[in-house]
């Protein structure tokens, strides 16, 4: 039987409506409007694209946006001085640094450099450090989008065996940390794969959620799933054929219960978690329960 499509897009847009209320209501109730800094450096193309989608997003929620785009020559001690005068201002919330940087710019310097308060991103280390603990801390944009994903979807976690494949900062070890916290929506017990297990084959068949992080096409094939599984793909590769994600998705599809689709799955998500993220900021700064 075919799987059940986990729609990220569908999803995504019931997340924005809420946020588009909540954001009108902070708006009259309290006159405060979250602002979101978006800081790119340099011309990389998806960055453009990337940077303008949250953009486009901040304008639909009523979400003040201040976009600054710095040359590709900009020098690391420019780049903090501006994250620093950001770091004051009262308007903006959330300060977002769009990666990959520059070479010549270190990206754990301007990171650490962002107030732990605006970081919308969840990157520094006191926020993974709170994740880490399970204290409320700002959660990167992507685990928390798959999280959503699997609550909206009544997907149970609650002793599931979840296998992870990858252990980014971004996305692997975060979303292994989320799952196993003892919370609701998580719960489960958790496994990451990476490039040194020995026998990748064996855990994704033990997996009742299976989230796949590889950023390899076909990382994950037909026989490498259990029956009844639940797929999350968060890979994104652009082929000549379009996009597609780390999992045979044709072949995968027909043996799962439930899967998302790529793209239309956990991409949307990502920039509706970043929105997420800057209403929560101006509500914290706030002091706005
Ligand atoms: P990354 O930093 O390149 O990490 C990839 C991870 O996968 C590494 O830990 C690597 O292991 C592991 N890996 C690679 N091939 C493997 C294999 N054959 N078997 C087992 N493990 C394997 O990637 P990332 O930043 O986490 O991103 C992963 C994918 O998600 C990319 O396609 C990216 O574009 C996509 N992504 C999508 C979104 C979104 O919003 N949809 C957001 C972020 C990322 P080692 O550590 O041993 O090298």
């Amino acid at each position: 039987m075919a799987a059940i499509l986990i729609k990220g897009s569908e999803i995504s847009k019931q997340i924005r409506e809420e946020l588009k209320q909540e954001v009108a209501l902070l708006k009259a109730k309290h006159n405060l409007v979250p602002g979101l800094a978006t800081i790119l450096v340099g011309q990389d193309e998806a960055s453009k694209v990337y940077v303008g989608q949250k953009e486009k997003a901040c304008k639909e929620l009523g979400i003040h946006s201040e976009r600054i785009d710095l040359p590709g020559n900009t020098t690391e001690t420019d780049l903090l001085a501006l994250i620093e005068k950001l770091n004051k201002d009262s308007r903006i919330h959330g300060i977002l640094v769009q990666l990959p940087l520059p070479k010549h710019i270190n990206e754990t310097n301007v990171l650490y450099a962002i107030d732990p308060k605006k970081d919308v991103d969840g990157f520094h280390p006191v926020n993974v450090g709170k994740l880490m603990l399970g204290e409320p801390s700002y959660i990167p944009c992507t685990p928390h989008g798959i999280q959503e994903l699997l609550i909206r979807t009544g997907v149970e976690t609650d002793g599931a065996e979840v296998v992870v494949v990858g252990r980014s900062n971004i996305v692997g070890k975060p979303i292994a940390n989320m799952l196993l916290q003892k919370k609701k929506g998580a719960n489960a017990t958790v496994t990451i794969c990476h490039t040194g297990t020995k026998n990748l084959v064996f855990h994704t068949k033990r997996a009742d959620i299976l989230i796949v992080a590889a950023g390899k096409p076909k990382t994950i094939t037909a026989d490498m799933v259990k029956e009844g599984v639940v797929v999350i793909d968060v890979g994104v590769n652009r082929l000549e054929t379009g996009l597609v994600g780390d999992v045979d998705f044709e072949a995968v599809k027909e043996k799962a219960k439930a899967i998302t689709p790529v793209p239309g799955g956990v991409g949307p998500m990502t920039i509706s978690m970043l929105m997420h993220n800057t209403v929560q900021a101006a509500k914290m700064q706030a002091e706005i329960k």
